[in-house]
């Protein structure tokens, strides 16, 4: 490859373990690539709350200052780079001193929070050089991340595209970029929100039209479902972007691929890789991988519990207009939120993830028909590109359901061609789960030949 972004995450940078291993990935890749790659990194693990309580409470001040020094310079020095940080945290003991005595806001705080990175960058910069690698550590802002001034979740302007190329040309070094930061036209530092840095590396990418980003972090990829659940579950090689979303919307907490958009957008792709174990594959993320013609590929089996229906029967609706208009006014005026909907010409059934608002609701639903509330459920969905379409999969899942004896409540297909979701009681989901995982072929990853007939 030409050039790539390597993110690495708190965890891959604040284990000493890890940290080695990303710095041998960092120079393997340069020794691979024709440009050095672009790093961009979080804060170690642990740093952005001590400094998020820095910022909130001010007499706790004296003790977080401390513990924020010790954790950088005890884990410098475990990592063979005694000193390495010391003038940064010299820098970093000015600022905490200097706070005035209140909670900080604004740019004041932002200030504060991308301490977090500008230490790690620093880190991953000394250690490249201390290895005899070109390495140079940047402030994002700096480097062309120019944003708005919404302070604490800030977003990039277009502008920076242009800045951060002529700032970051290819070249032979590496430049360590600190994720989650940025700043305003006027030079104020700003973050972009919590777990920002997979949205740094991806706006970097992005700018910058790198062939690959990687994102390093603790798990292997996105899985072909939890592993508490289905402890033969693994990760999944290719995944569209429409898929790895609905996994982190059923709680696939490894990244939010939303994040990603910046990079999947201008067509680059993304992996997700393990630090601590780079052999693995990883799972690779782009606009489209669809399965071959007259293929299913189910990746994933997701699953969300705590989940409430919701059904409404009206017989007074038979042919009449405007039912399912006035039962979804009344779920938008309480702000509750609709998921799973199933209909019939008399009857509407939905699901609720969050319940606050609903017995308010209720009164109003109560003057549409009769309404029955159905508590601790959970949705399973069948996750891949194109399987809900094809012919046979919602066959194989509910005979498989059936062949266990898991009553199935509520079915929604089609309307995704992403997600085949069905709804069980709680109880039964883990059953169902692991069933579906072995049933459908999950553990091994050659996409499923539809069924001739
Ligand atoms: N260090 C920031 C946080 O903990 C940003 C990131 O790690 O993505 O939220
Ligand atoms: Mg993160």
């Amino acid at each position: 490859m030409q050039r790539v972004v390597m993110k690495f995450g708190g965890t891959s940078l604040g284990i000493v373990a890890n940290l080695t291993r990303a710095l041998a990935l960092i120079e393997s890749r340069l020794a691979r690539d024709a440009h050095a790659p672009v790093v961009v990194v979080s804060a170690l693990s642990g740093a952005t709350d001590l400094l998020v309580r820095f910022a909130d409470v001010p007499h706790e001040r004296t003790r977080l200052a401390e513990a924020f020094t010790e954790r950088h310079r005890a884990h410098a020095e475990a990592a063979g780079l005694p000193g390495a940080l010391d003038d940064a945290l010299a820098d970093w003991r000015v600022r905490a001193a200097g706070a005035a005595d209140r909670p900080m806001r604004d740019a004041t705080r932002d200030a504060l929070l991308a301490s977090g990175e500008m230490l790690s960058a620093a880190l991953v910069a000394s250690a490249l050089a201390a290895r005899g690698v070109a390495a140079r550590a940047w402030h994002a802002g700096i480097a062309g991340l120019v944003t708005d001034d919404r302070h604490g979740a800030a977003h990039p302007l277009p502008a920076s595209r242009a800045r951060l190329a002529a700032s970051l040309p290819p070249s032979r070094e590496v430049a360590v970029v600190t994720g989650f930061v940025g700043q305003t036209s006027d030079g104020q530092t700003t973050t972009l929100g919590r777990g920002g840095s997979d949205f740094s590396a991806a706006w970097v990418g992005a700018a910058l039209a790198v062939d690959e980003i990687e994102i390093w972090t603790d798990t292997s990829g996105m899985l072909s479902a939890d592993p508490r659940v289905v402890p033969e579950a693994r990760p999944v090689p290719e995944l569209s972007f429409t898929e790895a979303s609905e996994l982190a919307y059923f709680g696939a907490k490894v990244l939010h691929p939303k994040t990603l958009l910046p990079a999947i957008e201008r067509g680059i792709p993304v992996r997700v890789l393990n630090t601590a174990r780079p052999q693995d594959p990883g799972s690779r993320i782009t606009a489209m991988a669809a399965a071959p013609p007259g293929t299913w590929w189910v990746k994933s089996i997701a699953s969300r519990s705590g989940i409430t229906a919701v059904t409404i029967v009206s017989s007074r609706m038979l042919m009449a207009h405007g039912f399912l208009a006035r039962v979804f006014e009344v779920f938008a005026r309480h702000h509750l939120v609709v998921d799973l909907v199933t209909t019939s010409e008399v009857s509407i059934s939905v699901t609720l993830d969050d319940t606050q608002g609903l017995d308010a609701a209720l009164a109003d639903l109560e003057g549409i028909g009769e309404v029955e509330v159905r508590s601790g459920l959970a949705i399973v969905a069948v996750v891949g590109d194109g399987a809900p379409t094809q012919v046979g999969l919602a066959g194989q899942v509910f005979s498989l359901l059936g062949g266990i004896a898991v009553p199935v409540e509520m079915i929604s297909q089609g309307a995704s061609r992403v997600n085949l979701s069905f709804v069980v009681r709680e109880e039964h989901a883990t059953a169902a789960i692991r069933l579906l995982h072995r049933g459908l072929g999950l553990e091994s990853h050659e996409p499923q030949r539809a069924p001739t007939r």
